[in-house]
């Protein structure tokens, strides 16, 4: 049987690297499973590796990119001693200890393999929500996508008109960036405000080619299968009234979903599945030894920059439970 490892940090966001920073600096030799890549909601690196530029992000005053922010986190975390694999974590035994973890195989590819660890960092994230629409399941990747900064600069979204459905920070930043490529960005919103922040709210307003379209839903997304997306059937819920936006693409920003099913039955979730936090100052679970830090505890921030502090958290309650325990 392999070794117990002192603790395993799960995701790779701000709040994982964050923690494993904090981890290896503690001396407690952190293994950080960082996801497998196989789709998005298992990027390690998770939904940062997905925007261009991040500017609110304290300490880069000219912003960094998401990406290379991420390779920054990764290699201060390992420099100081953080081991990573890429791997998805399926299945855990909270209940029991060793804590019990169960992973892709990443060396067969097939199969899972089994970590045993003294106490666990659960940093998994969240991940971008779609409108349930069979149409928009239809379309996806043919014209419908969640993420305007992986799929806007493709050839079929330039120089055509493209729709953004939501009216949070998310709506309007990928409305704003689709302005590069797209000739007209519907933003579509089912009420007459934007729940955005203030500063980006003005910005994507006083943009000429964001056409904001209040109280209004998507119904269904129209296509064909070799042209792709050619438009949206929209219904305004002030007058009842249907219509047609043409477009050649729908992008979803309406919010996200934490990432932990696998933690079902095992961590107290709360109502919306979050991870829930049994003190509101601290990281700690509802199961001893298992902390939580990042989007996948937090439905108020997600920031980045929150996130990172939850990380450091979890890392900090980590040491001192792994302390308390008697584990060195
Ligand atoms: P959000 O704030 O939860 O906004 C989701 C939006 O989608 C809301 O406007 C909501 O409408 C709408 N919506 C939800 N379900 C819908 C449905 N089924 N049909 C139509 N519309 C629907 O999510 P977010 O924009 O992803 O932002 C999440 C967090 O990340 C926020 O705290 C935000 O500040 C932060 N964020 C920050 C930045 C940045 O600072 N650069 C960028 C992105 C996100 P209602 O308004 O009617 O509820």
């Amino acid at each position: 049987m392999a070794d117990i490892e002192k603790t395993v940090i799960v995701g790779s966001g701000p709040a994982g690297w964050t923690a494993a920073i904090y981890a290896a600096r503690a001396n407690l030799n952190p293994l950080v499973l960082a996801g497998d890549g196989v789709n998005r909601d298992r990027m390690p690196g998770g939904q940062l590796m997905f925007t261009t530029e991040v500017e609110n992000y304290p300490g880069f005053a000219e912003g960094i990119d998401g990406q290379k922010m991420m390779d920054v986190l990764q290699k201060q975390a390992r420099r100081f001693g953080a081991r990573v694999q890429n791997t998805y974590v399926t299945r855990v035994d909270f209940k029991t200890r060793p804590l019990s973890l169960w992973h892709v195989n990443d060396l067969s590819g097939d199969g899972e393999a089994l970590v045993r660890t003294h106490s666990v960092i659960v940093s998994t994230g969240a991940r971008a929500n779609y409108l349930g629409l069979a149409s928009e399941k239809h379309f996806e990747n043919n014209g419908v996508s969640a993420c305007a900064v992986c799929d806007g600069a493709l050839p079929r979204f330039r120089n055509v008109p493209v729709v953004v459905v939501g009216g949070g920070d998310s709506a309007v930043e990928e409305a704003t960036y689709l302005t590069k490529f797209a000739s007209l960005v519907y933003l579509v919103h089912r009420r007459d405000t934007l729940r955005a922040s203030k500063i980006m709210t003005d910005r994507a307003l006083a943009n000429q080619k964001i056409s904001p379209v209040w109280n209004t839903v998507v119904e269904e997304v129209l296509g064909t299968d070799a042209d792709g997306v050619t438009g949206v059937r929209t219904k305004n819920l002030k007058t009842g009234r249907t219509g047609v936006l043409p477009c050649r693409g729908m992008f979803a920003a309406i919010g996200h979903t934490p990432n932990t099913a696998f933690l079902k039955g095992q961590v107290a979730l709360d109502g919306k599945n979050y991870v829930a936090l049994q003190d509101p100052f601290r990281s700690t679970t509802s199961v001893p030894g298992v902390f939580a830090g990042g989007d996948c505890a937090d439905p108020v921030y997600r920031q980045a920059v929150t996130a990172a502090g939850m990380g450091c958290k979890a890392a900090l309650d980590a040491e001192r439970w792994l302390a308390e325990q008697g584990v060195h």
